[in-house]
C-alpha cells in the first residue's frame, strides 16, 4: 500500500496500539514521543517502527520533524493527533502552567502538526487527519477545565478543517474515547475508577486496541465519505 502514517504520542498507551495496528495493516508508520526515551526504545525494538522525539506543542520542532519523517519515509498521507497529557485540578487551584501545558500539548499540537502536513496533502489530493478527543471534551469533567477545553476545541477544529479539506480528498475526523486502560487512567485513584467503571454500560474500561480499531476504519482509502465526524468509543458511557 505504501501510505505513510504519523502517530503523535505513538510509542505508549493508545498511540502504541494505533501505531502497531497501522503497521499490521500495511502502512509505513512513524511514531512520535516526547520524554519517555526508555519506552520509545522498547517500542522501537519490539516493533521496528521508527521513533521521533519532539514536542508536539512546539511548532518549529513539529516542522523540522515532519521534514525529517518525509525525508525518511516519504510524504505524510495520514496524521493521527494522539499525544495528550492531563494536569488536573479544580479551577480555583489551577495555575497558568497547568492550563497552558494542557492546551499546548492537546490542542495547539493539532494546529502545529496539521499545518505542517496540510499543504502536501492538498497537493496530493489525499489525506486523513484523525484527532483523538475525549469523552471529557464532550461531557466535561470535574477538575479538568483545561483538558475539557482542549478536547472540546479539538472537536471544533475537526469540523472546521473538514470543510477546508473536503474538496481536496482530505478527511478530518475525531475519535472521542471513553476511559481506556492506559497509564493516564491508571493515575486515577482506584475508588474513583471503580465508580467510573460502574457508569460504563459495557462494564469495563476500553482497551487501546478498541481505539486503534476506530482509527483503522477512518484511515482507510475508502472511508472518503466520512469527514467532520466524531466517533465515540466509550462502551456506551456517553451517548452524544
Ligand atoms: P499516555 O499517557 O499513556 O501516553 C501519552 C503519549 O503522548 C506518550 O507517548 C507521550 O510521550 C506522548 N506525549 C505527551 N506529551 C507529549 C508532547 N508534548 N509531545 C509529544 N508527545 C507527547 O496517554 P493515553 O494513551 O492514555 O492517551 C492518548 C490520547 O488519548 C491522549 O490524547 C488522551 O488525552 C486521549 N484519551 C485518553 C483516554 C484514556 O482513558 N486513556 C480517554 C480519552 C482520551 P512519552 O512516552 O515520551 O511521554
Amino acid at each position: 500500500m505504501g501510505r505513510v502514517a504519523v502517530v503523535t504520542g505513538g510509542t505508549r498507551g493508545i498511540g502504541h496500539d494505533i501505531s502497531v495496528a497501522l503497521m499490521e495493516a500495511g502502512y509505513k508508520v512513524a511514531a512520535n514521543f516526547h520524554g519517555n526515551v526508555e519506552a520509545a526504545k522498547k517500542f522501537q525494538k519490539e516493533t521496528n517502527i521508527p521513533v521521533y522525539k519532539f514536542d508536539v506543542g512546539d511548532y518549529d520542532a513539529c516542522k523540522e520533524s515532519v521534514e525529517k519523517i518525509t525525508h525518511d519515509l516519504g510524504p505524510i498521507d495520514i496524521l493521527i493527533n494522539n499525544a495528550g497529557i492531563t494536569r488536573d485540578g479544580t479551577l480555583h487551584r489551577m495555575d497558568f502552567e497547568q492550563w497552558d501545558a494542557v492546551i499546548q500539548t492537546n490542542l495547539s499540537s493539532c494546529f502545529n502538526m496539521s499545518r505542517c502536513v496540510i499543504e502536501t496533502m492538498r497537493e496530493h489530493g489525499f489525506g486523513r487527519i484523525i484527532n483523538i478527543g475525549s469523552i471529557n471534551g464532550q461531557a466535561g469533567q470535574y477538575g479538568q477545565v483545561n483538558y475539557a477545553a482542549a478536547k472540546s476545541g479539538i472537536h471544533g477544529f475537526t469540523k472546521a478543517l473538514s470543510l477546508e479539506g473536503a474538496g481536496k480528498g482530505i478527511t478530518v475526523n475525531a475519535i472521542a474515547p471513553g476511559y481506556v486502560d492506559t497509564e493516564m487512567v491508571r493515575a486515577v485513584p482506584q475508588e474513583v475508577l471503580n465508580k467510573i467503571i460502574a457508569m460504563i454500560p459495557v462494564g469495563r474500561l476500553g482497551t487501546a486496541r478498541d481505539i486503534a480499531r476506530a482509527v483503522l476504519f477512518l484511515a482507510a482509502d475508502d472511508a472518503d465519505f466520512i469527514t467532520g465526524s466524531t466517533l465515540s468509543v466509550n462502551g456506551g458511557q456517553h451517548r452524544y
